[in-house]
């Protein structure tokens, strides 16, 4: 069976089959690594050892922070105005989709929110970000926040807009460790880990040392970005289970080549699929437009969408799980993250044709 679901996600089978061990093995100090203290040298060697492996799958540039902490993707859509506006009460924020428009409304509770781009009018599709499409970021904007991967509506931005002097904020949650990214076009980037990282509960952020400089002493220690990059990660004590299978991730990255092999076999899954969507003859229909369409959550729907629901209920008969999509998008989604093999997509596809040979 595999398990298609946009997150919390399958992790990789190798991960799975070490974690009984490095998780829940009592060692000579009467404790598994998961009832081991935070403040204790094994923990902290294992944070270490998180840290360092996702700086160097990132190759990460010197001047910026890696931060693990409790929850959620969705926490981040506050503590950043939280932590980045400063001085400044305004934030730029681009509208791509589902949720991009999350952390708009968000924004609006801390920050004069001005969105700077919108999805263009016809099929679904990130902004225009080519020179002259019209980005006008207020000189005055702390940041400028955009959603590389749209996990709900399929779209990815296939380039990247020049915000200028204005510092470039990313949710990747649903990207990050997918591909290569250069991390120095960015100020911050933040992901929930429930997708590529490992279990829910965690969530990563990628900051820039400059825009620590930002936070408001008011801030909640815990909250704060700065105070926890100066007490590494662990001002309250850190989600130490989802960190330790994180670095269990890490290490598998690493392993298969790091983010370049992670690119290529991504890349290959999601040909495979939306190649055999595009050869269906209409059957079934891929809705983004082609050069934004997500490579790990692929969306498609059948020509009569009241079938969506029957063709889901029946691949689940075959032990093809969680293929519904996202309840304010609808139709369906295949969530091809990294730790997804080619023989899912294979299994995927095979489904599809018999399904549209029976009722083509
Ligand atoms: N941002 C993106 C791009 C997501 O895909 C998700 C969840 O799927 C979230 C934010 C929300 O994440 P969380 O539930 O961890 O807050």
């Amino acid at each position: 069976a595999y398990s298609f679901a946009a997150g919390p996600a399958r992790l990789p089978d190798a991960v799975l089959a070490r974690a009984g061990e490095a998780l829940f093995a009592r060692g000579g100090d009467g404790a598994a690594a998961i009832e081991r203290p935070f403040t204790g040298d094994a923990f902290r060697a294992t944070l270490a050892h998180a840290r360092e492996r996702l700086a160097a799958l990132l190759a990460l540039p010197a001047n910026y922070r890696i931060l693990f902490m409790a929850g959620g993707a969705m926490q981040h859509f506050s503590l950043l105005p939280m932590n980045l506006l400063g001085a400044s009460r305004r934030a730029a924020y681009a509208d791509s989709g589902y949720w991009s428009r999350r952390a708009i409304d968000e924004g609006w509770k801390q920050a004069a929110v001005s969105v700077v781009a919108t999805p263009p009018a016809g099929a679904p599709a990130a902004p225009d970000v080519s020179p002259g499409s019209g980005w006008d970021i207020p000189a005055d904007a702390a940041y400028c926040h955009l959603t590389p991967n749209e996990t709900a509506d399929g779209v990815a931005w296939a380039a990247l807009p020049d915000t200028g002097a204005v510092p470039l904020v990313a949710d990747v949650t649903s990207c990050f460790l997918a591909a290569p990214l250069d991390v120095s076009r960015f100020g911050l980037l933040y992901a929930g880990a429930q997708k590529n990282i490992g279990p829910a509960g965690l969530s990563v952020v990628v900051v820039r040392d400059d825009l620590l400089e930002r936070a408001r002493p008011e801030l909640p220690a815990p909250f704060s970005y700065a105070v926890q990059a100066a007490q590494d990660s662990c001002v309250t004590t850190p989600p130490t289970a989802a960190i330790q299978l994180a670095a269990l991730v890490f290490d598998w990255i690493a392993e298969r080549g790091g983010l370049p092999a992670m690119a290529a076999a991504n890349a290959a899954k999601a040909a495979r699929l939306y190649g055999f969507i595009d050869a269906s003859g209409g059957f079934y229909t891929a809705p983004v437009r082609r050069d934004c369409r997500s490579p790990v959550n692929v969306r498609f729907h059948l020509a009569d969408s009241v079938q969506d629901a029957v063709f889901a209920a029946e691949a689940e008969r075959r032990g093809l799980f969680h293929l519904r999509g996202h309840p304010r998008v609808g139709g369906l989604r295949a969530s091809l993250y990294n730790a997804m093999p080619m023989t899912g997509v294979d299994a995927l596809v095979d489904f599809m044709a018999d399904f549209m040979r029976r009722r083509g």
